[in-house]
C-alpha cells in the first residue's frame, strides 16, 4: 500500500503540473491573441498613413502627365507616366494590406453599387494592360456580347476583379501565349471566363488557389511576384456580389480558365 500511495502522490503531483502548464498556454494564448489584434491594428493604421500621401503624389503626376501644368518634353511625360504607374501599383500593395487587415478582423466588404456594363470594364482593363501584351506577345481575345445587361455592382471592386484574373492570365502565360475573355447571359446570371494557354494548374489546386497567401511553386510565383492575395480577394469580391468562382485547368502546362457569375439583378 506503500507504492499504492507514492503512485497516488505521484499522480497529484502530475495532474498540477498538468494544471499550471495549461494556465500558462492559455495565458501566453490570450497574450498572443493580444499581439496579434495589435498588429492587425498597426497594419491597418500604417496602410492608411501611407495612402493618405500617395493621393496627392499620384494626384499632381497625372496633371504633369496630362500636360495640365503646360506641354512637357517626351522623355518628361515618359517619365511621369512611370511615375504614375509605380505610385498605382503602391497604391494597390497598400490596399492589399488595409485588405487582410480587414480581413482579419473579420470585417464586411462594403459595395457601392452601380449600374455597370461589365464589357467596358474589360476593354477598358485591356486598354490599359496594352503595353505589357504587346510587349509579351500575347495573343488577346475578348468576345463579349455588346448587348450583356447592366449589372447593378461596384464598380471599383469588379475591376479590381477582372483586374486580378487578367492580371494572372498574362503572368502565368509565357511569352507568345493565348488570352482569351468571353462572357455570356446564363440563367439569370452574366458568365464571364479568363482563359490562358499558360502554366496551368494541377487538379489539387484549383480551391486551394484561393485561399489567402496561397501561391503554388513558390519560386517561379515570386519570380512573377504578388502576395498571394488576389484570388482570395477575387473569391470575396465575387461572392458578396452574390455570385460564384472557380478555376478549372486540364493540368500542368496546359492553360487555366477563371469562370464567375455574378447575377442579373
Ligand atoms: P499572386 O498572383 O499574387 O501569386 P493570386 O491569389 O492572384 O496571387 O494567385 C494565387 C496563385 O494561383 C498564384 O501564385 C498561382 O500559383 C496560381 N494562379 C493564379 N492564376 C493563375 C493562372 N492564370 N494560371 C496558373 N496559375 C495561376
Amino acid at each position: 500500500t506503500a507504492e499504492l500511495k507514492r503512485t497516488q502522490q505521484a499522480t497529484m503531483h502530475l495532474l498540477e503540473d498538468v494544471k499550471r502548464d495549461k494556465e500558462t498556454i492559455d495565458k501566453l494564448y490570450q497574450d498572443m491573441k493580444g499581439i496579434d489584434k495589435m498588429k492587425t491594428e498597426f497594419m491597418s493604421v500604417i496602410s492608411h498613413e501611407l495612402r493618405t500621401p500617395l493621393t496627392p503624389i499620384l494626384g499632381y503626376t497625372q496633371f504633369f502627365k496630362d500636360e495640365k501644368f503646360g506641354r512637357l518634353a517626351p522623355e518628361y511625360k515618359e517619365s511621369a507616366a512611370v511615375i504614375e504607374r509605380e505610385g498605382k501599383h503602391l497604391l494597390s500593395l497598400i490596399d492589399s494590406i488595409l485588405d487582410v487587415s480587414r480581413l482579419e478582423r473579420g470585417g464586411e466588404i462594403t459595395l457601392e453599387k452601380e449600374p455597370v456594363f461589365i464589357n467596358v470594364l474589360v476593354n477598358e482593363l485591356l486598354e490599359v494592360m496594352r503595353p505589357e501584351i504587346e510587349t509579351r506577345q500575347i495573343e488577346v481575345k475578348a468576345e463579349l456580347p455588346a448587348d450583356l445587361p447592366a449589372l447593378q455592382v461596384d464598380p471599383v471592386k469588379i475591376r479590381r476583379l477582372l483586374a486580378n484574373l487578367l492580371g494572372n492570365a498574362l503572368k502565368f502565360t509565357p511569352r507568345g501565349g493565348k488570352l482569351d475573355v468571353s462572357g455570356a447571359l446564363v440563367g439569370g446570371n452574366i458568365e464571364i471566363r479568363v482563359s490562358d494557354n499558360g502554366v496551368g494548374l494541377a487538379k489539387e489546386n484549383l480551391d486551394k488557389i484561393f485561399e489567402k497567401f496561397s501561391q503554388i511553386d513558390g519560386s517561379s510565383t515570386r519570380a512573377a511576384g504578388g502576395l498571394g492575395l488576389g484570388l482570395a480577394f477575387a473569391r470575396e469580391i465575387v461572392e458578396a456580389h452574390g455570385g460564384q468562382i472557380r478555376a478549372e485547368s486540364p493540368g500542368l502546362g496546359l492553360g487555366s480558365t477563371f469562370i464567375f457569375t455574378l447575377p442579373v439583378v
